[in-house]
């Protein structure tokens, strides 16, 4: 029998025959690709470095607040409901999601805001009001992406990129709904209100992508949040990772913290097992990474010259993000608001291609004890502020920066949105580029992994089966079809295409 207990050594267990599945990391990918392969047949070891589950999706529980460091804006559930379909269960057991309405606002730099929600009428009358000559581009808009959506889920993010011709199957379609151009240059075809132009393209940059240079084809967001709703789960986005993990062992499986990989081996050109920082080795059938594909290349015996020239390539922005508990509530701010900046197109340019620290910045207030009272003391809120950022490949010197960004977003949101801010906060942390370099091993302390642009995209994204050896296999942001939520799960989906049944390894 195979007794689980939290960071027990992984141990065989004599009288389990399934083939063994070593997962790398815990993050969204890697607790996906456990669930599916234990649905499988495969006995499962999921191996965390960090001492909690969920990687950039962990949680900090500080004088009574509640903080999911990373995502916040849970969108397409239904791929999360599969993945208990799966072992048989309801994920409403486990986790309660509540829609939310709005999905968020956008607060402009001039205080006029726009409520983004699933009610077309709502959304039509807010077009009209801001400009109501873009009315009918905005409605060509919206069906554009409708149609985008249907290719970009069910021909892109849903099937593997591992060969060329795969990408050719989907080129005639790709040319058809110009996803050759970018996502504020297709936005900007259809509307000419500058505040209407954000408002349909600001999306990339939640996977790390820049509106300016990030292909058409995430102008399928605004589609997806319509049909399937932004979603919050109560607890927080933590609940999720812990009703995954729950799963695991459920199926009879393991999943330990604090046990980092340090080589993946190969026998043969085939995938035998892992070795983990402390010399302990284990044996696999078959390996996952859900590590960033630049620490997987390097973790293989020759792969110092992959792992080098994926460091050459582009990576997402860095973030600052602040977390902070008030000693009051702010009743008028709702769960998710947008607060842009008087630059848009100027700024973008700053972040991802100039790369100083500039003055002005935007900002992503979460704030969600509007909807849950659980993730903070009462009569209190829990926020976070996230700011994106050049990442570390700019001149920015972090240890002497991170105090006046924080300083300025106190500032900024204490003119704006929460008045008297500054003698409110009565908890707080940081993270900075340079935290999601040490503590994801993220090149460039990138937020996102691999920018989403065009040449990085599908076929030409590191593939979801490796080509360095038989039976290793990546998940994650890095891998196709990307960064986000939808993206991670979905390349633990395409497991499902190209990993052999358990049977082909029964002893
Ligand atoms: C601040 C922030 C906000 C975000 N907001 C949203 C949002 O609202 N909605 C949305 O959809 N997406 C959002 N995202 C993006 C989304 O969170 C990520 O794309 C996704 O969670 C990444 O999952 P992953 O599977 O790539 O794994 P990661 O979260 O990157 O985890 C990988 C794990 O692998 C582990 N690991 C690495 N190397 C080893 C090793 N050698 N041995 C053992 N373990 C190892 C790491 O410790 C880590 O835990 C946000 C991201 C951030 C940072």
């Amino acid at each position: 029998m195979l007794t689980v207990v939290d960071n027990q050594r992984p141990q065989l267990a004599a009288d389990d025959k399934r083939p063994h599945a070593i997962v790398i990391g815990s993050g969204f990918g890697g607790l996906a690709a456990a669930v599916r392969m234990g649905a499988r047949g495969y006995r499962v070891t999921v191996l965390e470095r960090l001492d909690e589950f969920g990687g950039r999706a962990g949680v900090i529980q500080q004088d009574g607040f509640t903080f999911d460091r990373g995502p916040t804006i849970v969108t397409a559930p239904h791929l999360f409901e599969e993945l208990w379909t799966l072992c048989g269960k309801r994920m409403q057991d486990d986790v309660e999601m509540l829609r939310l309405k709005p999905f968020y606002k956008l607060r402009f730099d001039d205080g006029d805001m726009i409520a983004c929600s699933d009610d077309s009428d709502a959304m039509e009358a807010e077009v009209r009001r801001v400009n109501a000559d873009d009315l009918p581009g905005y409605r060509r808009f919206m069906k554009l992406s409708d149609e985008i959506m249907a290719l970009g889920f069910e021909q892109l993010a849903d099937q593997p990129f591992s060969t060329v011709t795969d990408m050719l199957r989907i080129a005639p379609d790709l040319l058809r709904l110009q996803g050759y151009r970018s996502v504020f240059g297709l936005v900007s075809a259809h509307v000419k209100h500058p505040k209407l132009r954000t408002m349909l393209s600001f999306h990339p940059l939640l996977i790390g992508g820049n509106p300016l240079s990030a292909p058409a084809i995430y102008c399928l967001i605004p589609s997806l949040e319509r049909r399937w709703g932004v979603h919050y789960p109560q607890g927080g986005v933590s609940q999720i990772v812990d009703g995954l993990v729950k799963l695991i062992r459920g199926q009879g499986n393991l999943a330990v913290t604090r046990s980092e990989v340090a080589a993946i081996t190969i026998t043969d050109g085939k995938v035998s097992g892992v070795r983990l920082s402390d010399g302990t080795r284990l044996d696999a059938d078959i390996v996952i990474s859900n590590a960033d594909p630049a620490v997987t290349s390097a973790l293989l015996p020759n792969g110092q010259r992959q792992a080098k020239r994926l460091v050459k390539s582009r990576y997402s922005m860095g973030l600052v993000v602040l977390y902070f508990g008030t000693k009051r509530r702010y009743d008028d701010v709702g769960h998710h608001t947008i607060l842009l900046g008087p630059r848009y197109e100027g700024l973008l340019n700053d972040i991802f291609k100039r790369r100083p620290l500039t003055e002005d910045f935007s900002l992503y207030l979460h704030r969600p004890s509007a909807s849950d009272p659980s993730v903070a003391p009462s009569g209190c809120d829990a926020f976070y502020a996230l700011t994106p950022v050049p990442h570390l490949g700019a001149d920015i010197d972090w240890q002497e920066a991170t105090a006046r960004r924080r300083d300025a977003i106190v500032e900024r949101l204490s003119s704006t949105l929460l008045p008297g801010l500054r003698d409110e906060i009565v908890t707080e942390a940081i993270a900075v580029p340079d935290d999601f370099a040490e503590r994801y091993l993220s090149p460039y302390g990138s937020g996102f992994s691999l920018e989403p642009i065009l040449t990085q995209s599908a076929w030409f994204r590191p593939h979801n089966r490796s080509d360095a050896a038989e039976h290793l296999y990546l998940v994650g942001a890095g891998t196709h079809p990307g960064a986000g939520l939808p993206g991670v799960i979905s390349s633990a989906r395409m497991l499902d295409r190209m990993v052999p049944d358990a049977v082909a390894f029964k002893r």
